[in-house]
This record gives C-alpha cells, structure tokens and sequence, in this order.
C-alpha cells in the first residue's frame, strides 16, 4: 500500500525504518492452499533466511502478518485478533488470486472477497497459487518498502479505523478489541 510518495519521516524513523527492513519476523497464517509453497521458500532452494526473514511463533513478536489465500468469515475474525496483537509498525502481505477478489471462492457465501476491506494490506502477491519465486520477489517488494517508509499500512489502519471497524462490523457482527488502543 503505497500512500504517498511523499517522505515525510525523520531521520530515526528512517533509521528504525533500516532495520525493520533486514529484520522481518513473519507470523504466517496459513489460511489457504498457497500456504503449500511456503516450506519451499523456507528451505535451502529458497532460504528467505539469507534475507534476514524468519517465522515467528507469536503474532505479539512478529512484523509482518502473512495471509496465504481464501478466508473464511470465521477465519477473518482470527486474523483480526492477531492483526491487533502485532506492535506497530507491522505490515500485512497477502498472496493468493482469494485474497484480492476471492478468486475461485468469488461468489461463495462463506469467504470474504477483498481482504483490504477489513484489514490494511501493504502488499499483494497474486496468483493461483504464486510459486516460490514470486513469493520471494514479493518479501523482496517488501523490504524495499519499508527502507523507503512506503509500507503505511498500519498508520493508515489507525486514521481509518472507524472505516475498517465498519466493515468488520458489517461482516462479522462482532468484533471484540478495546477502542482505547485506536485512540
Ligand atoms: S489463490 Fe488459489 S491457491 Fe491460493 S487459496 Fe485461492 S484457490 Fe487456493
């Protein structure tokens, strides 16, 4: 999610923003069949680990929630909660045709279609389901962003959280997190 090209950071966001960038801990949920192609890009063909990104057991320690296809209303709401346990800055990186327009799953009454609805997505990674290379392109995308402090995701979730509220409301009916953490 590109907002502006605008840089308006200071000197130790963009210091911060550096190291973020060599340092991404990764809280995969694996919500779809594109979760398939992430042991590839983990493991010695691939070895993402040499651009210093790693799994993470926790949503609480990780940077960056990686949502690998189709969800489910039911599976939103989890999201949702992990989403909201991350400290910013933390970036959403989604991959799969379902998490852009619900691909396959378009017109089915038990997935959500567009996953920025609800919940600020920095990058796509399209496909049905994308290889590992494009996944690896794509963490690549990433870390250009946030040395270039292009990867707002979360600032724009915070003054835009009425609009994100509303259409979790819509969906889910329910959605229980404290309203003092978006004051
Ligand atoms: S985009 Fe394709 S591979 Fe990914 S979850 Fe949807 S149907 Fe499965």
């Amino acid at each position: 999610m590109v907002l502006d090209e605008k840089d308006n950071r200071n000197v130790w966001e963009k210091i911060g923003d550096y190291f973020s960038a060599n340092s991404i801990w990764m809280k995969w949920y694996c919500t779809g069949c594109g979760a398939i192609e992430l042991p590839p890009t983990m493991t010695s063909r691939y070895d993402m680990e040499r651009l210093g990104m790693g799994p993470m057991a926790t949503p609480r320690q990780a940077d960056v929630l990686l949502i690998t296809g189709y969800l489910s209303t039911k599976t939103l709401r989890r999201v949702i909660y992990s989403y909201e346990q991350m400290n910013s800055p933390r970036f959403i990186v989604a991959f799969g045709s379902c998490t852009i327009n619900g691909g396959i799953y378009y017109d089915s009454y038990a997935t959500i279609g567009r996953l920025d609805k609800y919940l600020p997505v920095d990058l796509y990674i399209a496909g049905c389901m994308p290889r590992p290379e494009v996944v690896m392109n794509g963490f690549n995308e990433l870390i250009k962003m946030i040395k270039k402090g292009q990867a707002k995701g979360w600032k724009h979730y915070q003054e835009n959280y009425e609009w994100y509220k509303k259409n979790q409301l819509d969906s889910l009916g329910e959605v229980i997190i404290k309203d003092e953490f978006h004051e």
